[in-house]
């Protein structure tokens, strides 16, 4: 398999990948080690996840500077994926024995009654590629916590963060046969789904998502999607500062090129602040510097992907067909590099592709509403659901409005944000069940429950 990196178009490396029968024997591996793994101490396994978590540290100058390399996102924004992703294991780490502790529900009574959390056994990591150190943590990291195996599959335009990620987890400590690398795209992921593993944790586009539900479902294992999203903002009329709005909604609609499961994807704005509001926007973003990813004060890279320059060329084009103004961007450069121009397109109307199939990329629609309900009704006209923000100076409205809304993530004020201590969960097309907070630590576990009952 050939990596490429996406600013240059050259290739970086060549990877052998798996299949079915290396795969089988690595599930045979994690199979017989699980057990030993489950038993031991909860307090070692999370020292050896915090001893990979020093080893991020120590090495994030090289493995920002790789993750950079295959996916094109600015050295920076590599930096801060990694910072992000210390910051979660810190809190899954410090909270674990709290939320994987048994529980006494009636300790004084005879039969006694209690609950254990077990582990599931051996899962299946499925992953993406546009933080692969953030949405694999987010899987991985709880449940070898909680005493599974791991089999992780990085995206195969993250092979070299997923080769580094199992380096480090051995490094600190992790046994070799618990936690293996599946490498290879669609059909190395379809094979997984072949596999007899006890939970699958997906992290990927609806698409995908869905086919991985649907197998998983004829198993009877768990199966949680993190899927995609086409995350609205809408900007009320009594926003404190019209220009700090538009520099945050801005940011959020174009970090990591636009490549994140919660980028804003869809701007709502009150008429009464509209062209305020779009002036201040397209100034921000005119105001950025697009070049190499390892440029300094780089903010927009290439895209990780060449296919997805097409769906944004399309998704302009039919605007555009369709009435909408560009009012910068639009195109690709004629350099090298998966490049696309960070693009803001007013005049829409919601049943354009560009405001609802997702664009993960540089580009975003604005659309003027008269009132809040009127912005509710076009939040609200998706087949997603996974984040909403609202910008307003009213708690009480912001969060009137988030509440209509069928999100897992409501946001006042801010937006693509995640919190390790909140479930990070979508609605609909956006997934099912839910990663980080006690609830993700819990995901990787099942139940059982014990009544003891004593003969004298
Ligand atoms: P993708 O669906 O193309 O691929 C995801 C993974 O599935 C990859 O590892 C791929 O190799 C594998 N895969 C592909 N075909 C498969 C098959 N038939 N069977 C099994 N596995 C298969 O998604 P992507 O392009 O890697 O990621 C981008 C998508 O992920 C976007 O939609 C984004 O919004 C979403 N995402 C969601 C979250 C979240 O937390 N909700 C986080 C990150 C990314």
């Amino acid at each position: 398999m050939r990596i490429i990196n996406p600013a240059t178009e050259e290739m970086i490396e060549d990877v052998a990948e798996d299949n079915r029968l290396t795969l089988s024997n690595k599930f045979q591996l994690l199979k017989q080690a699980q057990h030993s793994w489950q038993h031991t101490a909860l307090t070692d396994r999370i020292k050896t996840i915090q001893g990979f978590s020093a080893l991020l540290e120590t090495n994030l100058e090289t493995l920002a500077g790789i993750l950079t390399s295959e996916v094109g996102k600015p050295l920076q924004q590599s930096r801060n994926e990694l910072k992000g992703a210390i910051t979660r294991i810190q809190w899954l780490t410090q909270n674990a024995e709290q939320y994987l502790a048994g529980e006494w529900m009636k300790a004084e009574t005879n039969p006694e009654e209690k609950f254990v959390y077990e582990p599931l056994g051996v899962v299946c990591n499925i992953s993406a590629w546009n933080y692969p150190y953030l949405v694999g943590v987010n899987v991985f990291v709880p449940a070898l916590i909680a005493g599974n195996a791991v089999m992780y599959k990085p995206s195969e335009y993250a092979t070299l963060t997923g080769l580094e990620i199992n380096k480090l987890l051995k490094k600190a400590g992790v046994p070799d046969a618990v936690f293996q690398l599946a490498i290879g795209a669609g059909a190395v992921g379809d094979a997984l789904l072949h596999l007899p593993f006890d939970g699958y944790f997906f992290t990927g586009s609806y698409k995908t998502g869905k086919l991985v539900y649907e197998k998983a479902a004829l198993k009877m294992v768990p199966c949680q999607c993190e899927l995609g999203g086409k995350d609205p903002l809408y900007v009320a009329e009594d926003v404190r500062d019209i220009k700090d709005t538009a520099i945050s909604a801005a940011e959020g609609a174009f970090y990591n090129s636009g490549q994140s499961c919660c980028s804003v994807e869809r701007i709502y704005v009150h008429e009464k602040v509209y062209d305020r509001f779009v002036h201040e926007f397209v100034q921000e973003v005119k105001s950025w510097k697009i070049g190499l990813p390892t440029g300094e004060g780089v903010f927009i890279g290439p895209l990780t992907r060449k296919e997805q320059l097409a769906v944004l060329d399309q998704q302009v084009r039919e605007a555009v067909r369709r009435g909408a103004f560009v009012l910068t961007g639009g195109k690709r450069p004629t350099h090298k590099g998966y490049y696309f121009e960070p693009t803001v397109l007013v005049n829409v109307t919601n049943d354009m592709s560009l405001m609802q199939d997702e664009s993960f990329g540089p580009m975003i629609g604005i659309m003027k509403v008269a009132d809040d309900e009127e912005a509710v009704k076009w939040m609200q006209d998706t087949e997603y659901g996974l984040t909403a923000s609202v910008y307003s100076s009213n708690k009480q409205r912001a969060e009137g409005i988030l509440e209509q809304l069928n999100v897992g993530t409501g946001y006042w004020n801010c937006c693509d944000r995640v919190s390790a201590a909140l479930p990070w969960s979508g609605r609909n097309h956006s997934g099912i069940g839910a990663t980080l907070s006690y609830i993700g630590l819990r995901a990787f576990t099942k139940t059982k429950a014990y009544h003891l009952k004593n003969p004298g």
